[in-house]
């Protein structure tokens, strides 16, 4: 029985989510086979999640996503924009979105250990 390629260590780690969570988690779902984790509305097609181009990420709300320095995250899923309002976005590719203002300070720190990026290098998501 095929196991949703969001699920990992009992999280649930579906872009859908902001951070991966354990209250979706549903093993009869998640564990129940293709034809069953399909059916989730958390799941997403893993061929779906696109490479970033600005357009990509969805509109980004500078009050939001907005950096005001040219955040340095070593991560190779991570495109850095400069808006026009001075301001920079970050957005992942795994995830198919800008990164907030969190997301962003998180991903510097921490990106050896991320899931999305485990994710994304385990499907051979091109950066
Ligand atoms: S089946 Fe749904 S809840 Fe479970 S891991 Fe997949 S997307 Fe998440
Ligand atoms: S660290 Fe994770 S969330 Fe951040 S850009 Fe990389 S893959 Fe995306």
């Amino acid at each position: 029985m095929s196991v949703c390629p969001w699920y990992r260590d009992g999280f649930c780690t579906s872009p859908l989510h902001e951070v991966p969570t354990q209250d979706v988690v549903n093993k009869i779902q998640c564990l129940g086979g293709r034809d069953v984790y399909t059916q989730c509305k958390y799941y997403r097609e893993p061929t779906q999640v696109r490479e970033g181009g600005y357009d990509e990420f969805g509109k980004p709300f500078l009050m939001v996503h907005g950096i005001d320095r040219a955040p340095e995250i070593t991560c190779e899923y991570v495109r850095i924009f400069k808006h026009e309002q001075g301001k920079y976005l970050a957005g992942c590719v795994v995830l198919g979105r800008f990164l907030g203002v969190h997301e962003v300070d998180t991903c510097s720190k921490f990106w050896r250990q991320c899931p999305f990026r485990r994710i994304g290098l385990n499907l051979g998501i091109q950066p």
